[in-house]
């Protein structure tokens, strides 16, 4: 028998009237019309002679047909292989090459680029809209039914790049079971029902836009508003209309600069959820003071899919990335994988049917990912409280040493941000020659207020160590982020590298 994420989508919606998608400027598209156009997909994709385990790379801009793409993947066994939209041709090259895709589905704008590294023949477009290129225009032509690739939950879905902050990035293999155990798991967390509507501005290249919203919608058979991006208007027309919006951190804080944002705006929400990046307290305060909602904060990454989620009903710690999920194991670990006392930092290790097999034609960097116990080493430091609540203070290779000491920068950065006038702040340790790295600020401004380097020292040394005390404090217009957004350490290690030289 088979049983994959695909039939499971299938059999949870029986209904082919239901509505899938709302987008703006287009007809409401229907769970049955979806079906039918990913077996429409799939017919192209078989004629470019994709089998099943076959890669199929897109580069698409986000669109409801774009979506469908990722299920007509699904249905033919292919391995869907999403890249966001930023990459150049010659970062495009190195996938095209690691991954060996039988088919590259891209823009019709960038469909020379692609073929200066790429067979032309192998190559499909999709326009930016969804509505042009020879995979719509061929498609029209093809039958709505498909014979269904016979998977079952171990075969791989999907490989998604790691963003690869150091050295080159890295596919991790994603399995039919990774992401229907996660998404099952979210949706009992969530109590994601048919009833909801979720507000989707999120890019579909990435775990979050893909795999939590999409998987946990279509597993529920309830209803996107799926908008090609983040836009505030758009989001401030969608939000009345919508009873769950998930978001990157960043949602959070442009929202609240806009005075439409309100008991009212939100009067339908039953469900804010936040990931991909911190979310400052101070943000989750905002946001409750002004719409009544305790943002509910919960950690993921591309390898394991999600691991941890403030509770539905307890209490959403403001600062906290909450409870392992259910099925999910979550420990904190010394150098060895050894569990550390509760309270202590150390590596945050996961295990369960949401973690990954390993990286993509990389054995020695999958094995060293692995504990033998079957652990999978994050990379994130965190620590967990006595309920269990787990914190995350940063990224391992982010911890500074400075002088012979340990430092965490959440620490610091959690105090400069409390700090009059300051909007954020990120703390990064820059080579110097005394004490190996020194500890540098990078401070944001909140808007009309000032700061300077001399007033955030001076209230930081009452409160820290000397040896944690940044050596310079900079000030900047804004951090330097990346789509999900992620603040981009690496980025300011580079540029201020010579910083006390
Ligand atoms: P990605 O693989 O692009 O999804 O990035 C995963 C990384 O994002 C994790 O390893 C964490 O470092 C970070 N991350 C995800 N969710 C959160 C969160 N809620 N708080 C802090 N960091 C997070």
């Amino acid at each position: 028998m088979t049983d994959n994420l695909f039939t499971r989508i299938l059999q949870a919606n029986s209904d082919p009237d239901r509505v899938f998608l709302v987008s703006p400027g287009r007809a409401p598209l229907s769970y049955g019309d979806a079906f039918a156009a990913s077996a429409r997909y799939a017919h192209i994709l078989a004629r470019h002679d994709v089998k099943p385990g076959d890669r199929v790379a897109v580069q698409a801009e986000k669109s409801p047909e774009a979506l469908v793409l990722y299920l007509a993947c699904l249905r033919l066994g292919a391995i869907y292989l999403p890249l966001n939209t930023d990459y150049t041709p010659h970062e495009l090259s190195y996938f095209a090459g690691d991954a060996e895709p039988a088919v590259f589905v891209c823009s019709p704008k960038s469909r020379e680029k692609i073929a200066g590294f790429f067979p032309a023949e192998r190559i499909v477009t999709l326009g930016d809209d969804g509505q042009s290129g020879t995979l719509v225009e061929e498609a029209r032509e093809q039958p709505v039914q498909f014979d269904d690739a016979k998977l079952g939950m171990k075969d791989l879905a999907a490989i998604l790049y790691t963003s690869g902050t150091t050295g080159r990035s890295k596919g991790a293999m994603l399995s039919h079971g990774n992401l229907f155990s996660n998404a099952q798991s979210l949706i009992h967390t969530w109590r994601y029902s048919a009833s909801d509507v979720l507000l989707h501005a999120l890019p579909i290249f990435h775990t979050h836009g893909l795999f939590v919203a999409g998987n946990c919608t279509m597993l529920s058979s309830a209803r996107m508003i799926f908008l090609p991006k983040f836009n505030l208007d758009a989001m401030i027309a969608g939000l009345p209309e919508a009873t769950v919006m998930m978001g990157v951190p960043t949602f959070y804080t442009r929202l609240l600069v806009d005075a439409r944002l309100n008991k009212e705006t939100t009067r339908n929400i039953r469900l804010f959820i936040s990931g991909s990046a911190p979310l400052l307290a101070e943000t989750h305060r905002e946001w409750n003071a002004r719409t009544g909602h305790a943002i509910l904060e919960r950690y993921g990454m591309t390898e394991t899919n999600m691991n941890t989620s403030n509770p539905y009903d307890g209490a959403r710690k403001p600062g906290s990335v909450g409870l392992a999920l259910p099925g999910v194991e979550v420990r904190i670990a010394d150098a060895e994988g050894k569990e550390v006392a509760q309270g202590e930092i150390g590596m945050i290790e996961v295990r369960g049917p949401n973690v990954f097999s390993g990286y993509w034609r990389m054995p020695d960097k999958s094995a060293a990912a692995f504990r033998p116990d079957g652990f999978f080493i994050t990379g994130d430091l965190g620590t967990t409280d006595s309920e269990g609540y787990v914190s995350i203070v940063g990224r391992g290779n982010d911890m500074i040493i400075s002088g012979g000491f340990n430092i965490y920068p959440k620490e610091i950065e959690g105090l400069i941000d409390a700090l009059p006038g300051v909007g954020e702040s990120a703390v990064v340790g820059l080579p110097h020659k005394d004490f190996g790295e020194g500890v540098t600020a990078f401070v944001v401004a909140k808007p009309g207020a000032t700061v300077s380097e001399a007033g955030i020292v001076a209230a930081l040394a009452g409160q820290l160590a000397k040896f944690k005390l940044p050596k310079r404090v900079i000030v900047l217009k804004e951090l330097p982020r990346n789509t999900m957004g992620k603040v981009q350490k690496s980025l300011m290690r580079t540029e201020y590298k010579a910083l006390y030289s």
